[in-house]
């Protein structure tokens, strides 16, 4: 059967589903973007993800088309529609297709809201086990990262590095510093027990992944500290690992082809990733 996405309030097959060459998303990436994961045929700390939405298109002065009570409604008959069990739901609100390409924003334009599904066993996924590879790059990206806008070109870039490098993550370099990869959060363990990642601000984007992770680690008395940290760092650290919301807790093994550690998972992490399962099943909806 064919998958079942959402466009401006009608449920339509995939192939089917279609913005406007107008589309602001489209000509300026005028728009944001969230991605939820789904465990079971439910939504993994939508809350935030909803929340992140919520400030997100404040910041760029975009009115959401729906409540975000319905978007999670919206969200959810998607997931049933689609029988998906283990996945994500994509969603992006753009400010609408306007009559031409005028850079300032059009009126009485209506947003568009489009949403699709794709399948993935995040909780078995291999990588959770071998860890994965990273390589870094330099951040060329605007000055607000806090927004999740969805103009990713820079973050195209870093990827596809990424990937011609047969890595699974690029981190990105800013003033000597990593400031989160190209889609996850960043976190190293340092020699003395202490988990550290970079502090939230307008140089990164404020992980929901990151966020839950940092609550319950701190529930459990680990320590955790909100710092900058280099890659000179992270390859002496004890354990390296990045969150996200279709990754969950992944180790990372290798940076530049250097080993962290021992080159191996390790037992923090793991540890995280478990944790963090168990949060995500208890309170998915
Ligand atoms: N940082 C960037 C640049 C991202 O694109 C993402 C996710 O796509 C993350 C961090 C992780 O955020 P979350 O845990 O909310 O998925």
């Amino acid at each position: 059967m064919e998958q079942i996405a959402y466009v401006n309030g009608s449920f339509v097959p995939l192939s089917e589903a279609k913005v406007s060459i107008l589309d602001r998303g489209f000509l300026f990436a005028d728009g944001i973007y969230e991605v939820a994961a789904v465990l079971d045929g439910k939504l993994i700390d939508n809350a935030s993800h909803l929340a992140r939405l919520e400030r997100s298109v404040g910041e760029i002065q975009l009115a959401l088309p729906e409540t975000i009570a319905r978007i999670q409604e919206i969200q959810q008959e998607l997931v049933k529609r689609n029988n998906l069990v283990n996945g994500m739901v994509y969603l992006e609100v753009t400010r609408g297709a306007d009559t031409g390409r005028d850079f300032a924003f059009p009126k009485d334009v209506k947003p568009t809201l489009i949403m699709f599904t794709s399948t993935k066993d995040i909780v078995n996924a291999p990588s959770a086990k071998t860890g994965i590879n990273v390589i870094t790059v330099p951040d060329l990206r605007w000055t607000r990262r806090d927004i999740k806008s969805v103009a990713l070109l820079a973050q195209v870039l870093a990827k596809q590095a990424a990937a011609a490098a047969g890595a699974g993550e690029a981190w990105m370099i800013e003033d000597g510093k990593v400031t989160e990869g190209g889609s996850s959060s960043c976190f190293i363990l340092t020699q003395d027990d202490v988990i550290v990642t970079r502090q939230n601000g307008s140089e990164i984007l404020p992980g929901c992944t990151r966020k839950a992770v940092v609550a319950l680690a701190e529930e459990r008395q680990l320590r955790v500290e909100e710092r900058a940290f280099s890659v000179e760092e992270a390859l002496a650290a004890k354990e390296a690992f990045i969150t996200s919301a279709s990754l969950f807790v992944q180790a990372v093994v290798s940076i530049d082809g250097k080993k962290v550690a021992d080159g191996k998972p390790g037992p923090m992490t793991n540890r995280l990733r478990e944790i963090y399962v168990e949060f995500a099943k208890a309170t998915a909806v």
